[in-house]
Parts: C-alpha cells; sequence; structure tokens
C-alpha cells in the first residue's frame, strides 16, 4: 500500500516519518501525476490558504479521485471542511469533502499553542494533542462520528473514508492515530 503525503508545505516530513513507522510505503505528492496508484493521502497542517492555493494552481484538488481515504490535520482539517465561520480568507479554496463546519485559528492569543491531553474513542491512554493555531469543529452531522474530545469540543472526526484532527499527531512519537488511519479508515475492505 502507497500512503501520499501532501509535500507543499508544513509538517509533511513528519508525516512522512510517522508512517515510515508502520507497513506501508510513503511517496510525497506536489503533483497530480504523483497521486497515481496511491491508496490513501495525508494532508499535513501548516496554513490551509497556501496549501489551498497549492492544490488549485497545481490541479491537484481536481485530480484527487472520488472516495480516497483522506487523513487531514490542522489546515489538513480546514481543507476537508465544506464549510468554515470567522477567519476564512477571501476566496480561500477548500475541498470540501466532510460535513463539518471548522473556525480557522479558534484560539484566542494567549493559548495560540497548547498541549493537552486528548481522550480517544478506541483507547483509554490519553493521546498527547499538539495543538497549534487550531481550528476548532463548530458543527458536524449526523454521518460524522467523534473519536476524540478535548472537553467537550471534538478534535478527531471521521466520515467514512475521510479522517481529520485539530491537532498534530504527527509532532509526537505516538502513532496511534496513524495505525487507526491506515488500519481502520484507508485499508481494503
Ligand atoms: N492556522 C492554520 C490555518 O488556518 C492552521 C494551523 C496548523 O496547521 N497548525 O491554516
Amino acid at each position: 500500500m502507497i500512503v501520499g503525503v501532501l509535500a507543499v508545505q508544513g509538517s509533511f516530513a513528519e508525516h512522512l516519518q510517522a508512517l515510515q513507522g508502520l507497513a506501508v510505503d510513503v511517496r510525497l505528492v506536489r503533483s497530480p501525476e504523483e497521486l497515481e496508484g496511491i491508496s490513501a493521502l495525508v494532508i499535513p497542517g501548516g496554513e490551509s490558504t497556501t496549501i489551498g492555493d497549492f492544490l488549485d494552481k497545481q490541479g491537484l484538488g481536481d485530480a484527487i479521485e472520488e472516495g480516497l481515504p483522506i487523513f487531514g490535520t490542522c489546515a489538513g482539517m480546514i481543507l476537508l471542511a465544506k464549510k468554515m465561520v470567522g477567519k476564512q480568507k477571501e476566496g480561500q479554496s477548500l475541498l470540501k469533502k466532510m460535513d463539518i463546519t471548522v473556525e480557522r485559528n479558534a484560539y484566542g492569543r494567549q493559548t495560540e499553542s497548547f498541549e493537552a491531553g486528548v481522550k480517544l474513542a478506541w483507547d483509554d491512554q490519553p493521546f498527547p494533542g499538539v495543538f497549534i493555531r487550531a481550528p476548532r469543529i463548530t458543527e458536524y452531522s449526523t454521518d460524522v462520528s467523534v473519536l476524540a474530545w478535548r472537553g467537550d469540543v471534538a478534535v478527531l472526526v471521521r466520515q467514512g473514508r475521510y479522517l481529520a484532527c485539530a491537532f498534530h499527531p504527527e509532532l509526537t512519537n505516538d502513532a496511534r492515530i496513524h495505525r487507526y488511519f491506515i488500519e481502520e479508515v484507508a485499508k481494503n475492505d
């Protein structure tokens, strides 16, 4: 199985490393041709406006096949959302794959970046959540399952073949969420 990591900007090298610890081949993706033959795609954190512009300019957004499993972290989660509220940049483009509404940079100045334990739905051991100018999920449809919470805010959500989280699992040594994506979301059944 080849997993692509969108390598425009942001934490793609860390995703590459996290995935290499799992039994998959990993490929950096920067063009539509590099999407060919991959079984899943990771969209890293970074700046959703920059990544979105790149996806548009390279024709990558359109080249992503319907149903390709995608894991979006932070900025990647913003790109997967169908709706955005708050600090949306004029004309910012989204891939619009998941029935979630997100607010960009939703945490105030003081808590712009922080670490917090996150409760996963499938494991009692808390996950070290690294939040960096994180988006917040403000609404989600009944087709979306919440797989992790921070307090009463959903921070890891799944809708079919799409997985999105507000924090950065690639910046920790904990591969549980990457493993979940590979084994539960992306695997062919
Ligand atoms: N604030 C960023 C954005 O709006 C996301 C931050 C991140 O990916 N760490 O794109």
